[in-house]
């Protein structure tokens, strides 16, 4: 770890010893667990999920997984006992601890716009991997040569962009791949969960990927202590306070955060 970050990361946690409770949020891929072109292999790095198992026990942070994915995927992927809170689909969709669920509504609109997409992309999926989620078209390519991956965006954008100017639909591009969608993004689910959380608690969100930069300012504009992390193996140009690199920095800064709490 830099220096830097060291010194933003025990600034960070010297005010847990002032507040009552904490509140973590958490990106899942690439940021809790490696990449894989099949997702239901992508399990939590080695002591991820022990370590936020303990930070769990110690009953003094809420923790809460916001992720692309459909919500109920990550319960499974993350195996922690209670369920974690889950936000998914980057926000449009969430998932309590005890398996209570809700969607944003979409307006009929949209609703079509969508089903007459799916269509068309279940016919011919431009070359890339199609996924269809409740509220949003995703085209992936990661895995794709170069040259496949740059056709297969063009395509998609020239489907993609026309429809983008609906009201209520917006593109959503990460890092291989580009999102048609409808709702709530990972800014405002992380700004929904710090407003139901205590004033003064500490709160941190990490995350790898484009989409994650709308909830590292949701967070940089927290009135309570906070700090932003890139977590990923190359530093970008970011909104995030630092970066660091998964996993051997993700079971640092899991540890700093057991120990702020048990040193109290
Ligand atoms: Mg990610």
């Amino acid at each position: 770890m830099n220096r830097q970050a060291a010194k933003k990361l025990q600034e960070f946690f010297s005010a847990f010893p002032g507040a009552s409770t904490s509140l973590l949020m958490l990106d899942y891929d690439g940021t809790l667990a490696g990449f894989r072109v099949d997702r239901f292999k992508a399990r939590p790095w080695a002591q991820v999920r022990d370590l936020l198992d303990r930070i769990q026990s110690q009953k003094k942070t809420r923790i809460a997984v916001v992720t692309g994915r459909p919500a109920g995927e990550i319960p499974l992927m993350l195996a922690l006992d209670p369920a974690p809170e889950v936000w998914g689909l980057h926000g449009a969709e969430r998932l309590y601890p005890n398996g209570r669920r809700e969607m944003e509504v979409q307006t009929p609109a949209v609703r079509q716009a969508l089903q007459n997409l799916r269509k068309r992309l279940k016919r011919d999926s431009l070359g890339g991997l199609f996924e269809d989620k409740p509220n949003a078209a995703v085209m992936h390519w990661r895995g794709r040569s170069p040259e496949q991956a740059r056709e297969i965006k063009r395509r998609t954008q020239e489907l993609f962009e026309p429809l983008a100017k609906l009201s209520g639909l917006r593109l959503l591009e990460f890092e291989a791949g580009l999102e048609l969608r409808a709702g709530r993004d990972k800014g405002g689910a992380v700004r929904e969960i710090i407003r139901e959380s205590d004033a003064g608690a500490p709160v941190t969100y990490l995350g790898d990927d484009l989409t994650d930069e709308a909830a590292f300012k949701a967070v940089n504009e927290a009135k309570a202590p906070h700090l932003s992390v890139l977590m990923r193996r190359a530093p970008r140009k970011t909104a995030a306070d630092v970066w660091l690199k998964p996993p051997e920095e993700l079971r640092t800064f899991l540890r700093m955060w057991l120990e702020a709490w048990d040193g109290k």
